[in-house]
């Protein structure tokens, strides 16, 4: 099997898997206290929680604070429901975690982006508007959005600002000038089960939980110290190799790119995440490549979208048409790929649509 699907989820990283081990204890261990229990082993669980909240920290700007929650989708949840109510706009390439959270709500204003796949930071932005979201990179063609000065305008404008940082934490400098953040751990080879929402000091929000009062009153429900010491060995791991694995990355897109030639890229070359190739080839029906290469681990369009048989919002919104979004593959690839698998997998890949061709 060659995995190469590296935005939908991430392997394990082992340090996080160690990290986690010992909170796992059965009854002959010491691990299993709950975090909230005052006595010896429940201060142990939660000095475990509160070591991994320090590491995950390293993922978001200074003077904030982080709230751990189920997932990325539990945190954007929290920060858009839990938030200013009122006007929202959203970019036309968020995830569906915001996308649909946000149209919940009410009508939210889409910023459109160029076809390069990027949201202009001039974007007009109507004045009564109370939360603007844009992701830092895109899920589906890696795009980096211009995050800085929308939050920048954000502010000035006395909006909140949330920031999907999903695919960009631990590869790319934090997003300055967001109020909220949310983060998901899978995608930095952490464990799955286990996202962040990072609040700006001061700002304050509204529980979608109510129970126990855990995690500072926002979100009540038992911590888990397996899965949150996990994350917090994967963002350190992250930070300290941040150069490294770019460089890594760096190094597969230069091959990937020479052995894709022959298809199209989807958005822009440059202001990307170079770990997502989204690429187009005319006429391919990518339910059949995808058959032909199953031991290759791609996706169509984005994880979440393909199944469903739509063609996806962000290739829509960067203007190909339904047959070219339907034909377009994505191939992720980071820490763990390898020069060999990008080459196996191009050459698997490239044949299964030439015989498409003929
Ligand atoms: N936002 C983006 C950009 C994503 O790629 C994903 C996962 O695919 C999510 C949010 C949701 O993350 P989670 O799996 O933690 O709910």
């Amino acid at each position: 099997m060659i995995y190469l699907d590296y935005q939908a989820t991430t392997p394990l990283a082992p340090q996080a898997r160690e990290a986690m081990l010992r909170w796992l204890d059965g009854p002959d261990g010491t691990g299993f206290g709950n975090p909230h229990s005052p006595h010896t082993m429940g201060r142990q669980s939660h000095a475990a929680i509160e070591l991994a909240r320090e590491r995950v920290a390293g993922l978001f700007p200074p003077g904030g604070r982080v709230i751990f929650t189920g997932s990325a989708t539990e945190a954007i949840n929290l920060a858009i429901r839990g938030s200013a109510a009122g006007a929202r706009a959203v970019s036309a390439i968020e995830h569906a975690a915001v996308r649909d959270t946000a149209g919940a709500l009410g009508d939210a204003i889409q910023l459109p982006v160029s076809s390069a796949g990027i949201v202009d930071a001039e974007v007009p932005i109507a004045g009564n508007t109370s939360l603007v979201a844009v992701m830092q990179v895109n899920n589906e063609i890696g795009t980096i959005q211009p995050v800085e000065r929308l939050a920048q305008r954000s502010a000035a404008m006395g909006a909140l600002f949330l920031c999907d940082a999903v695919q960009g934490a631990g590869k790319l400098a934090p997003p300055l000038g967001a109020d909220m953040i949310a983060v998901s751990a899978h995608k930095f080879h952490g464990p799955k089960g286990v996202g962040a929402l990072w609040l700006r000091d001061g700002l304050k929000i509204s529980p979608l939980i109510t129970g126990g009062g855990q995690e500072q009153g926002i979100r009540s429900g038992t911590l888990s110290p397996a899965l949150i010491a996990g994350m917090g060995a994967a963002a350190q791991l992250a930070l300290e190799r941040k150069d490294e694995d770019a460089a890594h990355v760096e190094h597969l897109w230069n091959r990937a790119r020479e052995c894709f030639s022959g298809w199209t890229l989807n958005g822009s070359e440059t202001q990307r995440w170079h770990g997502n190739l989204n690429l187009r080839r005319e006429g391919v029906d990518v339910a059949r490549l995808m058959s032909d290469c199953r031991d290759v681990m791609f996706s169509a369009g984005s994880a979440c979208a393909s199944g469903s048989g739509r063609p996806s919002h962000v290739l829509k919104a960067i203007g190909l048409d339904d047959r070219q979004a339907k034909s377009s593959i994505r191939i992720g690839f980071g820490r763990y790929s390898t020069l060999d698998q990008i080459e196996e997998a191009a050459s698997k890949i490239n044949a299964a649509a030439a015989a498409q061709e003929v």
